[in-house]
């Protein structure tokens, strides 16, 4: 078989660890396979990188942050390779661009636009165990480009599919995808198989065991993908395609996102095109919008309110201002204490009663609902930061999610 492994900062993040990596990745060669392994930055080292930027710039350039943030990856990616040589294997190390991958130029969260595998072909069929640096790519100029936080998963599975692996394992620090995260809820049951679109509103909904982005990819390119942990031989979480589950329950999970923001808009002028003109701004900054709310206008006045995430409020409120200065919206505010749980399950499509009882949920615990979103398989609520481990339990309990 042809596998590409992949692990996270956390089973990389000393030097033993790098080393059990080195003989889960020969135990998996000597079986007979080819193995294209993908590495994180050891845990904590691109926080301490961003950290190391912002002691010298509160926004700084992205091109540099990209040159920064990619260097964590080329670490671990190197020592494994050294570690596997030393293990007498005929490894080699590459960085984003000696794997091929190449991006647009939207520094600090590129998309990948092609990879051409003939390295990595010419690698395998020489017997060796490639060792690519995740999170990484280069864009048209060659110029480094990082693919957003959590990013190498990304990496993985794009391999995956550009060389048509048989199965693509994540390995991290839980042995699966849990009905929620088991760090804020222990009762959290791990599943057995879970689709690609349930998944794909659990990542982009905050539960960031995946990386959205690479969720979207495997689906696109038919990835098989298993989550499974580096600490243990237990048996992981096939992420597939919707008919091979057996069993769709009703809600496969619970999702808390804490980093959003709201964006409240006072007194925008209610003419038509207002909103598509401020919204389509935002769109050209690369502002990612989420849950949006337009009131009812009063004397020729509305209000809108809506988040983004947290790291996108400067960019957000760049423009904003523009709106503001023109008279166009009198007023504005920003909230960071806020947060958002979210339901999701494709079992939802075909039964009613199930934004019901979260809503229920949240006045049994007292949480206000500052505001709702829905789609066929999910329901997200955003309410007070401070409520956010309440209602996730509360909901997981709700579901009976622990049966
Ligand atoms: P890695 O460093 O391996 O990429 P991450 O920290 O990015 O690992 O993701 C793993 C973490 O995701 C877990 O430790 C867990 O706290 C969190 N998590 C959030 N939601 C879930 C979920 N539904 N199932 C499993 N883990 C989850
Ligand atoms: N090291 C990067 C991050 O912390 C990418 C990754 O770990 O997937 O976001
Ligand atoms: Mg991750």
């Amino acid at each position: 078989m042809l596998i590409v492994q992949k692990f996270g900062g956390t089973s990389v993040g000393d030097l033993e660890r790098i080393q059990n990596v080195a003989n889960r990745v020969s135990e998996t060669k000597k079986k007979g396979n080819d193995v294209v392994v993908v590495v994180s930055a050891m845990s904590g080292e691109t926080n301490k990188l961003v950290g190391y930027a912002e002691y010298f710039s509160k926004n700084p350039a992205r091109a540099e942050m990209d040159m920064l943030l990619s260097s964590g990856e080329r670490v671990t990616a190197s020592l494994l390779s050294i570690a596997l040589q030393e293990m007498g294997h005929d490894a080699v190390a590459m960085t984003g661009r000696n794997a091929g991958i190449l991006t647009d130029s939207s520094h600090t969260k590129a998309r990948i636009e092609d990879i051409n595998p003939n390295a990595i072909y010419k690698a395998v069929k020489e017997g060796k165990i490639i060792v690519v640096a995740g999170f990484q790519g280069v864009n048209e100029a060659g110029i480094v480009t990082t693919l957003g936080r959590g990013g190498s998963d990304l990496s993985a599975v794009a391999i995956a599919g550009a060389i048509q692996a048989d199965l693509c394992e994540i390995f991290t620090d839980v042995s699966g995808i849990y009905t929620t995260d088991p760090r804020i809820e222990p009762k959290a049951k791990k599943l057995n198989a879970i689709s690609y679109d349930e998944m794909l509103e659990l990542a982009s909904l905050g539960a960031k065991v995946l990386q959205n982005r690479s969720v979207e990819m495997a689906k696109k390119l038919n990835v098989n993908l298993v989550t499974r942990s580096s600490f243990s031989n237990e048996e992981g979480t096939l992420i597939t395609k919707e008919e091979n589950i057996m069993e769709a329950p009703l809600v496969s999970g619970i999702a808390l996102d804490r980093n959003q923001a709201r964006i409240s808009l006072m007194g925008v002028k209610d003419k038509p095109g207002i909103a598509s003109d401020i919204f389509n701004k935002l769109a050209d900054a690369e502002v990612n919008i989420d849950v949006i709310i337009q009131n009812k206008a009063h004397d020729g006045m509305t209000n809108i309110d809506f988040t983004v995430p947290v790291s996108e409020l400067h960019d957000a409120k760049k423009i904003v201002d523009t709106f503001v200065q023109s008279g166009d919206i009198a007023d504005d505010s920003y909230n960071e204490d806020i947060c958002k749980v979210s339901v999701v399950g494709v079992g939802m499509k075909s039964h009613v009663g199930v934004a019901a009882k979260a809503f229920s949920t949240m006045a049994k615990n007292n949480i206000n609902i500052n505001m709702i979103a829905t789609s066929e398989i999910k329901i997200s609520m955003v309410v007070d930061e401070k409520y956010a481990e309440l209602a996730v339990r509360g909901l997981h309990d709700a579901y009976e999610l622990d049966k």
